[in-house]
């Protein structure tokens, strides 16, 4: 158990105002791991105002410089990947390979990416008889939550970097000592003083603090949908530009001439990563009725294998949300082919690897965020039936096409309302614009996309 101190304010580790900490705790065997300050509207202010001290500079930095410190930045965290992973297995509970190979591996790979973007692209271009100048949007409020606790930082401060803004982080209160490394490698990275800063705190103190400052141009939150709606209205009211990444309820559509086990398999894999604590999940799988008792065996099958290798929900709160979530499951009529609500371990967070079949759209289970390992198993008559599950829900923000032929696949994922869709299981890309239809949010993260984010527009005429 360590008292980490401090708040890193415009390049240096300085005393936060309050008393107040945060504990940290392991989620594996609940022990405190650490302390971290609580920060107050006051801390928040001073780094705001260390972040639009440092915004002239940085703003007018060249874009190849900025792009040489955020290759910096991706070097340090390269050199400290191990110490990252230790980290977030640490107090998030993810399995030490699962946060070597995501956790530590997928943000060193998006800095990179924006290390390239920001020498790359184009801040200016001519159209007709005006060129326009895209310049930094200001002085960014980042707050993130603790499922990807390192990605989701990155995946706001180096687009927000690249496009020559400042930021103010405030990470989740279940994960803030990843954050806490992630300042130190930005301070040994050499990116100048007040360019970015780190509040610790809890949401709706130093969170609140930081989206209500009016020294903050852009809000970017990734959370629950009930926080993102007061974040935006809070925006709304000071005309403040507002990026909402809010979670989902992805559809697995496996067709008719999918290869059938792998779809599964995939599929089953997908919703346990992360123990299901992932907003781009794949939690309904739909599957024709001629095919759909094959894939029921075969899911149950698969989820067993998880149950000695997945790791525990991030916190208690979230073990009980789930299980009353698999209880309601019961409640409503869906059949448990694997797991349950039954904690199988007696100290630790855990949820046992679940499965339902017979779920209908309109169960609980299959509309709402449940953000655990819970796969839900629909069964469609025919492909127009498949859609109209697949976009029955108020989200749209990934999902899942497997079918015989690409083309096939393709023409179904066309006519999906959801941000990303992998055919046959294609590969997460860090360059592929990330973000949701509906009420999964507003706004993209990664690659040109995630950049323009952070970017206005200025023409001048000539
Ligand atoms: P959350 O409360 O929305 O947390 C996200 C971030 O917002 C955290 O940093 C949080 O601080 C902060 N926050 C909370 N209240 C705030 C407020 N009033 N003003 C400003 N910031 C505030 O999410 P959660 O409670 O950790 O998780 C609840 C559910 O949200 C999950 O079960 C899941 O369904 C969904 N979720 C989605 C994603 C996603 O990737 N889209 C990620 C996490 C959770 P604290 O850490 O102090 O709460
Ligand atoms: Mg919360």
């Amino acid at each position: 158990m360590k008292a980490y101190d401090g708040m890193y304010i415009g390049g240096a580790w300085r005393p936060a105002a309050g008393q107040d900490v945060i504990e940290v705790v392991n989620p594996v065997d609940e022990q405190v791991i650490g302390t971290v300050p609580a920060g107050t509207a006051e801390d928040v202010d001073t780094a705001v105002r260390a972040a639009r001290a440092a915004l002239p500079e940085w703003a007018a930095t060249p874009p190849a410089e900025r792009a040489a410190r955020l290759a910096a930045l991706r070097d340090v965290l390269a050199a400290r990947a191990d110490e990252i992973a230790e980290t977030v297995t640490a107090e998030l509970g993810a399995p030490l390979k699962f946060s070597q190979a995501v956790h530590a591996a997928v943000p060193i790979a998006v800095a990179g990416s924006y290390a390239e973007l920001a020498a790359t692209y184009a801040f200016e271009e001519k159209t007709g008889n005006s060129v326009v100048h895209h310049e930094p949007v200001g002085v960014v409020a980042a707050i993130t939550p603790w499922n990807y606790p390192l990605h989701q930082i990155v995946a706001k401060v180096a687009p927000a970097l690249a496009a020559g803004c400042t930021i103010v982080v405030k990470p989740a209160e279940d994960t803030p000592l990843v954050a806490r490394l992630f300042a130190d490698a930005v301070h040994e990275a050499g990116i100048p003083a007040g360019v970015f800063n780190l509040v610790t705190g809890l949401g709706p103190v130093a969170g609140q603090a930081l989206a209500e400052h009016p020294g903050v141009d852009l809000v970017s939150f990734t959370g629950s949908t009930a926080v993102g709606r007061r974040i935006a209205a809070i925006a709304a009211g000071q005309i403040k530009k507002v990026a909402l990444e809010l979670g989902g309820k992805s559809a697995n559509v496996i067709l008719p001439t999918a290869d059938l086990a792998k779809a599964v398999n995939v599929g089953v894999a997908n919703v346990m990563s992360n123990s299901g604590q992932t907003c781009s999940a794949w939690t309904r799988m739909l599957v024709h009725r001629d095919r759909y008792d094959e894939a029921v065996g075969l899911a149950a099958t698969a989820a067993a294998k998880y149950g000695e290798r997945i790791g525990p929900v991030v916190n208690a709160k979230q073990q009980a949300r789930v299980r009353g979530y698999i209880e309601k499951g019961v409640a409503e009529g869906a059949r448990l082919v694997a797991g349950g609500p039954e904690a199988p371990r007696e100290k630790g967070y855990f949820v046992s690897p679940t499965v339902f079949a017979d779920v209908t759209p309109d169960m609980t289970i299959a509309q709402e965020e449940i953000f655990g390992p819970v796969l839900s198993i629909l069964r469609y008559d025919d492909e127009e039936d498949a859609l109209r599950i697949a976009n029955g829900t108020v989200y749209g923000l990934a999902g899942a096409v497997w079918a015989g032929d690409e083309a096939e696949a393709v023409a179904f994922a066309r006519r999906m309302e959801t941000g990303q869709v992998d055919i046959n299981g294609g590969r997460f890309n860090p360059l592929a614009p990330f973000g949701g239809y509906k009420q999964s949010g507003v706004g993209r993260e990664l690659g040109v996309h995630g950049l323009a984010e952070y970017l206005q527009t200025k023409s001048l005429q000539f």
